[in-house]
């Protein structure tokens, strides 16, 4: 897995059967550019088998018993926490993540994969009281809670484990077929992960992997009637266009953003610095809790970017695979471009570059902006990269408003010792997730995540996007 000569061809899989084809994929190493592994470019034929199968396949989740589900999201859970090195190395190949950041997905991904366990067996409904409708005193009943059928998922290149395990495992716990589509970049996760699905006794036509490009499938797929909800993590462009070719089916849509963090004069700064920092360079920026603009109130301002920019500057950016790299490359060196020429822009309009501001092929240096003018791409977009910009406010008020003033609301940071002004940010920021005293990059699988305006439609987070997978059906009798 380290050169051209020792390319391996890797299979998808359609039904749980190996599929190869004539027209490949190439997967990259993002650090040196270098070919890591091939993987079958699905065709139209190959996707309209796919969801052919997973019509059979829904049938075969929809009969199979809690405890039968629940084995097989354990066994997985098992399986993936015994193989914690190769399934690290294997995101850290084909992926921007250094192996300390690979390690911690592999990590979420067996949490995920428990929580779906237990989530099969909470799968329920409850008693439905009729008599409150005059009329109704003679019937009883309840509501149940069932499959959709069959749900299609499709992920992005960020965590190319753990995103998917999101969706495979609601979608096996609730009793549904999946079709995984995985980021055409960082396929080989999602194959490895599907390889020990079936190993822990899932039934092969549950579950099948379509790789290669989405130019190819993806409309097909999204448009298919058989598929009765999207699954769509990835950015706005994408789930805007995938949302008008859904037509009548559920869609959830975990969608980016460019997070705000705000820090108040009371707040403990060298915990803001800290966390600050973690959240906007994790994963080289590329997160889509990734903090990306910092609101300091004026008094502080000079203090936190002093803090900020000491800290920023000790970041080593480098081998992925050395333990004691903090930071990666880009996932490609056109998004680096991309970074690079947005950082330009903000410069030519007057942006001071603080620290960072450099690339080298797919590498850029962690960069931190001030005096970043409003309305700027750099403020106004999602960066996915690792920039953030600081900005002095003169309260909370100015602060939240400038952070609602983008198109996005994923998740916002704020710090204060204040009780009475972390209750007025709670009620006025316009995002999925408000976190007191951390970074908008705080997130647990367990708790309810997603966002609001541009950052998407629903949550996931396992119970949540369980419930989404399901449809409710009530039962009456008239006795
Ligand atoms: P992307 O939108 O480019 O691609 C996402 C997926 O969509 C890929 O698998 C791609 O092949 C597929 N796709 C593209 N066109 C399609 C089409 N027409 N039909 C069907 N599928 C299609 O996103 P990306 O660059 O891989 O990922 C980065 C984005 O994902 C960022 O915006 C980031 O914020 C977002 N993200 C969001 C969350 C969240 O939970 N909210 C988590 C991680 C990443």
């Amino acid at each position: 897995m380290t050169g051209v000569d020792t390319v391996t061809p890797w299979p998808m899989y359609i039904g749980g059967v190996h599929r190869m084809s004539e027209r490949v994929s190439p997967v990259f190493d993002p650090g040196n550019g270098m070919t890591v592994a091939t993987v079958p470019a699905a065709s139209s034929e190959d996707a309209l088998e796919a969801l052919a199968v997973a019509r059979m396949g829904k049938d075969i989740a929809a009969n199979m018993p809690t405890h039968q589900r629940m084995r097989i999201l354990h066994q997985t859970a098992d399986l993936i926490r015994d193989r914690r090195e190769s399934f690290a190395v294997l995101i850290a190949t084909e992926s921007s993540k250094t192996i300390r950041e690979a390690r911690k997905e592999v990590d979420r991904c067996v949490d995920t994969f428990r929580l779906s366990a237990e989530e099969a067996r909470r799968q329920g409904g409850e008693v439905i009281k009729f008599d409150q409708a005059p009329g109704s005193e003679n019937r009883v009943g309840y509501w149940q809670s069932g499959p959709v059928g069959v749900v299609l998922a499709i992920t992005p290149f960020n965590d190319p484990l753990n995103l998917v395990a999101h969706k495979v495992g609601p979608a096996i716990a609730t009793g549904n077929a999946i079709i995984i589509k995985p980021s055409e970049l960082t396929p080989l996760s999602a194959l490895k992960l599907a390889e020990t699905l079936y190993e822990a006794g899932l039934p092969g036509p549950i579950l099948s992997v379509l790789t290669g490009l989405a130019a190819d499938i993806g409309d097909l797929l999204v448009q298919d009637p058989g598929v009765r909800m999207v699954s769509f993590t990835g950015g706005l462009k994408t789930g805007t266009h995938i949302a008008h070719q859904a037509g009548l089916k559920k869609i959830s849509m975990e969608l980016g953003s460019n997070s705000p963090v705000i820090v108040l004069a009371d707040a403990n700064l060298e915990a803001a610095a800290k966390a600050s920092v973690s959240g906007a360079f994790w994963a080289a920026g590329q997160n889509c809790l990734g903090v990306q603009r910092i609101f300091c109130e004026d008094s502080i301002y000079e203090e936190m970017k002093e803090r900020i920019v000491q800290l920023t500057g000790a970041i080593r950016v480098g081998d992925k695979m050395d333990e004691s790299t903090d930071m990666g490359p880009l996932i490609t060196e056109r998004e680096a471009t991309r970074i690079a020429n947005w950082v330009n822009e903000a410069k030519s309009q007057g942006a001071h570059v603080l620290t960072g501001g450099v690339r080298k092929g797919s590498y850029y240096q962690p960069t931190v902006l001030d005096q970043v003018s409003s309305g700027l791409i750099v403020l106004e977009e999602e960066v996915f990269g690792p920039v953030v910009s600081l900005m002095a406010v003169k309260d909370l008020d100015s602060a939240i408003q400038q952070a609602n003033s983008v198109n996005y609301g994923l998740q916002a940071g704020v710090f204060t010792r204040d009780i009475g002004k972390a209750f007025d940010a709670i009620k006025k920021l316009q995002v999925g997730g408000v976190m007191i005293n951390d970074s908008s990059d705080y997130r647990i699988d367990a708790m309810p995540f997603g966002g609001v305006k541009g950052s998407g439609i629903g949550r996931e987070g396992v119970h949540f996007a369980a419930e989404a997978m399901t449809e409710q059906k009530v039962v009456c009798f008239n006795v």
